[in-house]
């Protein structure tokens, strides 16, 4: 199937409260146009410097959203567009966000990266750290970011028990803290494990493989 039909499928079966961020990383601008074309706008990337010039190539109401880890002296290249980061994982990248923001007169939405995986490859903070920032008196002071909820990534595993515990365990954190903090959005699931992730409460996906096929590193 075409990226077009797939997508298209995709969100046929999409609960109607869940959002789909398409996730473009690798794949060129002909492909994701493919994917524009159907009317879709939210794409995701997990790179700043290939986010950026697929911005600056591509139309302008699309909105880019970050998925991967970001380095600190990154954050400039994106501060301007970047419409959702989803991938916070340190007080100091927050921080850095709030800075930049500031330089372009903007206000970014972020969610916290929380660490549910068993993996120590994946980055993210853990409950107690994400409480403590939240709580922090400089956090407060932020007015140039605005953390509307949480992200999460399962272990890469065939165990849908595990992934289900992982998934659990993060929308548990969400619901205790989301009414202190107005949190709206709980980013879980990708190709393999987004019907898991539904299930357990996301309302934004990230799904790459299922939309444009494998990736070719
Ligand atoms: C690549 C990536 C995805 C999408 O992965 P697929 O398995 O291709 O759907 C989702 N989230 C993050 C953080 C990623 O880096």
């Amino acid at each position: 199937m075409s990226v077009s039909e797939n997508i298209k499928e995709f969100k046929n079966n999409l609960p109607e409260d869940v959002t789909l961020v398409a996730v473009s990383k690798t794949k060129p601008v002909s492909e994701i146009m493919e994917a524009y074309n159907t009317g879709h706008r939210i794409f995701g990337e997990n790179k700043v410097q290939e986010m950026e010039a697929k911005w600056e190539e591509m139309p302008k109401d699309i909105e880019w959203h970050m998925i991967g880890h970001v380095q600190r002296n990154k954050v400039k290249y994106m501060a301007p567009f970047v419409s959702l980061i989803h991938s916070v994982d340190s007080k100091r990248l927050l921080k850095e966000v709030n800075k930049q923001a500031k330089k372009v007169d903007r206000v970014i939405d972020c969610l916290l990266q929380i660490k549910i995986a068993e993996e120590d490859s994946k980055f993210g903070l853990d409950k107690n750290e994400a409480l403590e920032l939240l709580a922090s008196e400089a956090f407060q002071k932020y007015e140039n970011v605005r953390v509307i909820g949480l992200m999460g990534m399962a272990t890469f595993t065939d165990n849908e028990n595990q992934i289900s515990e992982e998934f659990k365990k993060l929308k548990q954190i969400y619901d205790s803290v989301k009414d202190d903090y107005n949190f709206t959005h709980l980013s879980m699931g990708m190709s393999g494990d987004y019907s898991i992730a539904i299930k357990h409460g996301s309302n934004i996906v990230r799904v790459g493989s299922a939309i444009f096929g494998e990736r070719n590193y």
